[in-house]
């Protein structure tokens, strides 16, 4: 489903060449639940950024369900991305002056010939499938932490996509918030999808089905755990 070969992305600091990731390979295969594990400068964000097509290998290929993400002209990514990945992140995302239904709302609107009528009963759906029906008419800042990033959870879900990319989704909430927002990730692999989530949280890192270590742009190991191992 995801496939990386020799990815390598430079930046250039004033005479110098940094290498945020140096020749990384790995595949993922569709409904693994992969944790993206490293200190913070070991290039976890800069490896989001190409799987999402945000930013774009120096030298290296991505492709994606057989499409090779650099390839596209950036209105056709915009598309391809809408309907293949959903993303989440740190900080949530959410656009303060939309309620959480017209959040999730927003990237349907890509998707021509669904009436608007179709588009808030789906939305409404999503957000009473992550335990927001209380709170679709509410503005994401009258509600706590953990319900932004439901929504901004179902919102990533919209357009059903078969990938789901995450930054450090539970970076910004306390202990309980991170175990529900995880639990709902698993159910989420339950019903088919594949995630692939950036995490600091040893704990959670701990009970997802294959983790990814980077160290200094490169990967550092790459193990599956298998069920029975997994501290569920
Ligand atoms: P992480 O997400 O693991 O904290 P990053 O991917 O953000 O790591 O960064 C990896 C390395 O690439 C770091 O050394 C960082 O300083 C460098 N880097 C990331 N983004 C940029 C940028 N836009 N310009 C220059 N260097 C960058
Ligand atoms: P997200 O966009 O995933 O919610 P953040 O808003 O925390 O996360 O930041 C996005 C990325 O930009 C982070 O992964 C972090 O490494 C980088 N970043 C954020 N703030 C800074 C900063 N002040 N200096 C350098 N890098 C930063």
């Amino acid at each position: 489903m995801i496939e990386l070969q020799n990815v390598t992305k430079t930046y250039k600091i004033g005479g110098n060449t940094n290498y945020a990731l140096h020749n990384v390979s790995f595949q993922i295969q569709p409904n693994e639940f992969v944790g993206i594990i490293g200190k913070s400068g070991s290039g976890k964000s800069t490896l989001l950024n190409m799987l999402t097509g945000i930013d774009f290998p120096s030298s290296g290929s991505i492709h994606i369900n057989g499409t090779e993400l650099s390839s596209l002209s950036n209105r056709r990514l915009t598309k391809w991305r809408s309907s293949n990945i959903g993303i989440v992140f740190q900080s949530f995302h959410l656009i303060p002056t939309l309620t959480l239904l017209e959040n999730v709302m927003l990237p349907m609107e890509l998707s021509r010939g669904v009436s608007r009528k179709a588009r808030k009963r789906r939305a409404s759906e999503l957000l009473e499938s992550v335990g927001l029906k209380e709170r679709i008419h509410y503005f994401p800042d009258y509600v706590s932490g953990g319900e932004k990033q439901r929504a901004a959870i179902a919102r990533a879900l919209a357009n059903d996509p078969p990938l789901l990319m995450a930054d450090e989704p539970t970076g910004n909430l306390d202990s309980e918030n991170s175990q529900s927002i995880f639990a709902l990730f698993e159910q989420l692999v339950g019903e088919g999808k594949t995630i692939v989530m950036v995490t600091h949280d040893q704990d959670l890192a701990e009970r997802v089905s294959r983790t990814i270590h980077v160290k200094d742009g490169k990967v550092s190991g790459d193990n599956r755990i298998q069920d029975h191992e997994r501290l569920i």
